[in-house]
């Protein structure tokens, strides 16, 4: 894969992880893969089934695209 922030391409290093709410499991499962270079995280979340396993295709989060539908206020304070 590539990092979006230094272009540097690495293999996949993914770490899953469930996401818990008030300490309760959900049916929702992130990822994260560690530039080696600069530290930078990818970040990927996926809808999961009852045991747990990634339904679908994991789904990247990309902290500079404006959210759909924000404020241009909000969207522009969250690029960073
Ligand atoms: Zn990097």
């Amino acid at each position: 894969m590539k990092c979006s922030r230094c272009s540097v391409h690495f293999g996949d290093n993914w770490e899953p992880h469930y996401m818990l709410r008030n300490g309760q499991g959900t049916s929702w499962a992130y990822r994260t893969a560690e530039c080696p270079c600069c530290a930078e995280l990818a970040v990927e979340v996926s809808r999961t089934d009852r045991h747990g396993e990634p339904i679908g295709d994991w789904v990247p989060i990309n902290p500079t695209t404006p959210v759909a539908g924000a404020p241009d206020q909000i969207a522009r304070r969250r690029v960073h």
